[in-house]
């Protein structure tokens, strides 16, 4: 990929971040993610596109609304970085091609699934269930094909269905939400089988070890549940760049 083309996906990347940050805002309130235009969460004003511009509004504006003067959460930058820096990373690996495309689309409904999982403990059907049926109709131009595709959804759910079920018996409380479910579900679709062990493995081996630094630094609700969303987000990313390899670490096959 020559560098023009890389600071064009760059750009494209901090565009749709932004359009990240209005479906993580209001998605879980039920809001259109198209009409009205952005306004400021505070007092209201609608935001001007000049300062809508992704990343260097924010540092224009020094973190402020222009008008009530109330800072914006760097939450809003940061995800418009980080769509900006995978989109890259998916191209920079997969070349621009049909894949690219699905894997796209699929890493962006994960980073706003994360994102709300974070601040509202849920991860919205329009997300998970929304996977499931790209993951199927977009596998024509996957490496697995329409028929583990569908064989991965299926264990995807399976799998985390029965953790639930017995997690149930054994602890006798929800150990494992129905939105985990339902993504895992939906990562399956686009990864198929090997995909959802590899997520299953890792989400839980990240898990493990950034819950064991949380309570090192004092930062971890032990009463509260943890938001798994995020850590089978990262595991599936992961997947797509050493996925193959790593699997063959882990399960020797
Ligand atoms: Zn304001």
């Amino acid at each position: 990929m020559n560098t023009l083309t890389a600071i064009f996906v760059f750009l494209f990347g901090l565009i749709v971040g932004s359009f990240l940050n209005v479906c993580i805002y209001r998605i879980p309130i039920a809001k259109s993610i198209v009409y009205p235009p952005s306004a400021c969460p505070y007092c209201g004003t609608p935001i001007k596109w000049y300062d809508n511009i992704p990343v260097i509004s924010y540092i224009f504006l020094k973190g402020k609304c222009r008008h009530c003067k109330h800072p914006i959460s760097a939450i809003y930058p940061t995800i418009e970085l980080l769509s900006a820096t995978v989109s890259l990373l998916i191209f920079l690996k997969y070349g621009l091609s049909y894949q690219s495309a699905a894997f796209l689309v699929f890493v962006y409904a994960l980073i706003v699934g994360s994102f709300i999982d974070i601040k509202y403990y849920i991860i919205p059907d329009r997300i998970s269930l929304g996977l499931i049926i790209l993951g199927i109709s977009f596998s024509y131009f996957l490496p697995i094909g329409l028929k583990n595709s569908i064989i991965g959804a299926a264990s995807g759910f399976l799998i985390l269905y029965l953790v639930a079920i017995f997690g149930k018996i054994a602890f006798k409380k929800d150990a494992m939400g129905g939105g985990d479910i339902k993504l895992l579900s939906g990562i399956g679709a686009f990864l198929g089988i090997k995909g959802v062990f590899f997520t299953l493995l890792f989400s839980s081996f990240l898990g493990s070890i950034i819950g064991i630094v949380l309570i090192l630094i004092g930062k971890k609700h032990i009463t509260g549940r943890l938001p798994f969303g995020p850590y089978l987000s990262l595991a599936a990313f992961a997947y797509l760049f050493f996925g193959q390899w790593l699997f063959m670490v882990i399960y020797g096959v």
